[in-house]
């Protein structure tokens, strides 16, 4: 088999779960406090659809989030993109616009999905079910409601991104 290697970019505000979630879907695991090892750009799964193999290598940033540091080199060539935001930090959610922007001068069009994560933290979310669902509409995204604390949801996300990528 000839092997598909997707490039995909995790974008958000800082705090909201990017680090964990691709420590999640690569590794399997969950920490309170994982910090991203030095001069590593990327973590990756291969996983096996329609029959092919296909290489999802997750791009993470350095925490430079808010400093609006992160490079082109992060952006380019990438194949699919994860706008994240948390579900207990308005502003994370209000900058959602701006980070699927931010993407698309980057890359152009590519499949991208809204990931709204910690939803398990139900007693401190800040953001209602319907301005979430309004704006995934507006953006024309698909929205995925994620706890990578308790690994909900967090498969489907890559899955649905190959699957797109795959067949666009
Ligand atoms: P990043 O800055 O976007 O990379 O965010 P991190 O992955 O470093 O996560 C920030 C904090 O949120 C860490 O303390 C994580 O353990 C925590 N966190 C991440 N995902 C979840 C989740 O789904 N639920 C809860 N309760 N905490 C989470
Ligand atoms: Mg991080």
């Amino acid at each position: 088999d000839l092997e598909v290697a997707i490039k995909v970019v995790i974008v958000g505000n800082g705090a909201v779960g990017k680090s964990s979630l691709i420590q999640r879907y690569c590794k399997g695991i969950f920490t309170k406090d994982y910090k991203k090892t030095i001069g590593v750009d990327f973590m990756e799964r291969q996983i096996r659809l329609h029959g092919e193999e296909v290489r999802l290598m997750l791009w993470d940033t350095a925490g430079q989030e808010e400093f609006d540091a992160i490079t082109k080199a992060y952006y380019r060539g990438a194949h699919a993109a994860v706008v994240t935001f948390s579900a207990t930090d308005r502003h994370s959610f209000d900058a959602i616009r701006s980070w699927k922007k931010k993407v698309e001068e980057e890359c152009g069009e590519i499949p991208m999905v809204i990931v709204q994560n910690k939803i398990d933290l139900v007693d401190q979310a800040v953001v209602e079910a319907n301005e979430v669902e309004a704006m995934a509409r507006n953006l024309h995204c698909r929205l995925y409601r994620t706890s990578v604390k308790e690994d909900l949801n967090v498969n489907q996300v890559f899955e649905y991104l190959a699957e797109k990528y795959l067949t666009h």
